[in-house]
């Protein structure tokens, strides 16, 4: 069975995190921009990050055969800052045509405040003009419900907008009705402490089905475990699903939503 990492911040992680996942069969991860535990204090950090992204990563996955995928993009904790985020903002689409660039991320809010909204909206407009894919990040602080209410209706300021290029993450029980309902892709990640279960992850796909779910861990700086993806997969498989059904949720999915760029380049079964 081949794994994909939709979301993981391999910034801060060691390189045998890299070395666990290909042992459980991670073939692709994808890292999206966000918060580095720090607020950073100039624009030219964020193009340091995003350079980091972009270059050092990818060579350092490709030593354990994983495809490493980055997403750029201004985070909502950081645009709070308004004048340093609309100076991020203005290089963002310099390093869309990166060779393992798939789209803007994670953007979205935090404490769903204007200056978050003004950033989020500049963004969806930069991936609506140059035709990429969104991963956003719904709040995890504050309001959660509030939050992807929110972000719903800034997207729906854009008629042009192919909804199956968007993907939501970090969705819950009570947020996955409407983004369903309006037609993106969910993103559910795994916390090994707080938030989202694998246990949980998994009762979720078994109310709602598969169709245009993601699974991610959350491996990240703070308390996180990239192995929670597979303790998800492991959880699956003890309840009997199929593994055909385990790899359409754990491989396929992310081969269709990804593979709307031709750069990634891992296919579905099917
Ligand atoms: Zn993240």
């Amino acid at each position: 069975m081949r794994v994909i990492e939709p979301h993981i911040h391999m910034i801060a992680r060691t390189t045998q995190d890299y070395e666990r996942m290909a042992m459980r069969h991670t073939i692709a991860c994808c890292e999206p921009a966000f918060w580095a535990g720090y607020d950073r204090t100039s624009a030219a950090a964020f193009h340091d990050y995003f350079t980091h992204i972009t270059t050092f990563e990818p060579n350092r996955a490709a030593q354990y055969l994983i495809d490493h995928y980055a997403w750029i993009g201004m985070n909502p904790k950081e645009a709070e800052n308004i004048g340093l985020a609309r100076e991020v903002v203005s290089f963002v689409p310099d390093f869309l045509d990166e060779p393992n660039v798939l789209g803007i991320g994670e953007i979205g809010l935090n404490k769903n405040t204007s200056n978050e909204l003004e950033i989020f909206r500049k963004q969806v407009e930069i991936a609506i003009e140059h035709d990429k894919l969104m991963w956003l990040h719904t709040p995890h602080l504050d309001d959660k419900l509030k939050g992807t209410r929110l972000m719903l209706e800034v997207l729906a300021d854009f008629p042009k907008l192919d909804r199956e290029k968007v993907c939501f993450d970090h969705a819950e029980e009570h947020t996955l009705q409407m983004i369903r309902d309006a037609g993106y892709w969910a993103g559910m990640t795994i916390y090994p402490v707080t938030k989202n279960s694998p246990a949980r992850v998994v009762d979720t796909l078994e109310q709602w089905g598969t169709d245009k779910m993601l699974v991610d861990a959350s491996g990240d700086w703070g308390p996180s475990d990239p192995g929670t993806l597979h303790q998800a997969i492991f959880e699956m498989r003890r309840r009997g699903h199929d593994d055909d059904i385990v790899e359409s949720v754990f491989y396929d999915n992310p081969c269709h939503f990804l593979g709307q760029v031709p750069k990634f380049k891992h296919k579905p079964r099917r």
